[in-house]
């Protein structure tokens, strides 16, 4: 099973993307000024779904860099959502905050970079050789963990036979239970998932993939094949992702994404607001409009389609999210 995506298959430039869109000088400057902060990375099956003559679509939006990011404020720091990070890192690429349950960081390469993330890579590494090594071995010698979050960046990004082998690894340790990966592969580039990257995962059942979707229009027919054939193949499909202000913030475009997503198996677990770091905050969302749009989904919509509501606990200084 070899690496079926390439360099080829993204788009960097602002030359590329005016193949697809009419980039208004606003977004060609964001792109310039953003390149040392987080260039600009989109695949080509997302950057075909984005609206040539519309700057405001959310689309757009979530993937091409906007002077905003570059916007600073005294307290980022005390806000980030993610401060504190480090003092749950036992060993490099694994966060144990809660318990029972670890992250393991497995990359930090993602397909694209949506411009809210607070994750997107610096550089690009993937957790392999030793360091996979000693990450296994913390999740061997912790009997209480039953439940490992495969995270990053986009743990579905790279090689698949060394997915294939650190997912191999940790299925055979008798303690865990349940093994998560979290992914925007399927939106970013759901060419990737042949049906041998598919029978793979299923081997490691049971497993949960959990989608990060943010709009429905990034659910392409393309996209929504890739979830039906996950699905039939026994994985479990969750859906957890933020509400972000200017890219999914009303009931209409929520309930139309979630209903959608249930029609493709695929339930809505967690919705997210609020999750702050420097760069991000022009699509912080409060949580009273956060908590009306859900009250809103719940009178509107089968229960089943309306996910939980999550943030940064900010009184206790913990975060009441990701699982
Ligand atoms: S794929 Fe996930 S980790 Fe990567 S930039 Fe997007 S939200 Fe962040």
């Amino acid at each position: 099973m070899s690496e079926c995506w390439s360099k080829r298959d993204i788009i960097t430039t602002e030359a590329q993307l005016g193949g697809y869109v009419t980039l208004t000088e606003e977004e060609k400057e964001g792109i310039r000024r953003c390149r040392q902060i987080m260039p600009m990375k989109i695949t080509r099956h997302y950057a075909g779904l984005l609206e040539r003559d519309n700057p405001d679509d959310p689309l757009r939006k979530m993937v091409i860099p906007s002077l905003a990011e570059l916007v600073r404020y005294a307290n980022d720091e005390e806000v980030d959502t993610h401060k504190d990070e480090a003092k749950y890192q036992p060993v490099e690429g694994i966060i144990h905050r809660y318990p029972g349950k670890v992250l393991l960081m497995y990359t930090t390469a993602c397909f694209a970079h949506c411009r809210f993330c607070f994750r997107s890579e610096k550089v690009a590494t993937t957790l392999d050789g030793l360091r996979l090594d000693k990450a296994l071995d913390y999740l061997r010698s912790d009997e209480s963990i039953r439940d490992v979050i495969f995270t990053g960046g986009d743990p579905m990004h790279g090689n698949p036979e060394r997915l294939e082998h650190a997912l191999a690894e940790v299925r055979s340790i008798p303690h865990v239970e349940i093994i998560r990966i979290t992914t925007r592969a399927p939106i970013f580039a759901p060419e990737i998932f042949t049906d041998e990257l598919v029978a793979m995962l299923s081997r490691f059942k049971p497993l949960i993939l959990i989608t990060s979707c943010i709009h429905p229009r990034e659910l392409s027919d393309e996209v929504c094949s890739v979830l039906d054939r996950l699905s039939d193949a026994g994985i479990v499909l969750l859906q957890q992702g933020p509400i972000l202000r200017g890219l999914n913030d009303d009931a209409d475009t929520l309930r139309k994404m979630y209903e959608k997503l249930v029609q493709h198996r695929t339930i809505p677990y967690y919705a997210t607001w609020g999750i702050l770091s420097p760069g991000n905050r022009h699509f912080s969302l409060d949580g009273e409009s956060a908590r009306k749009l859900i009250r809103e989904l719940e009178n509107t919509t089968s229960g089943f389609c309306v996910p939980h509501l999550s943030t940064l606990d900010q009184n206790n200084n913990k975060t009441r999210t990701i699982g």
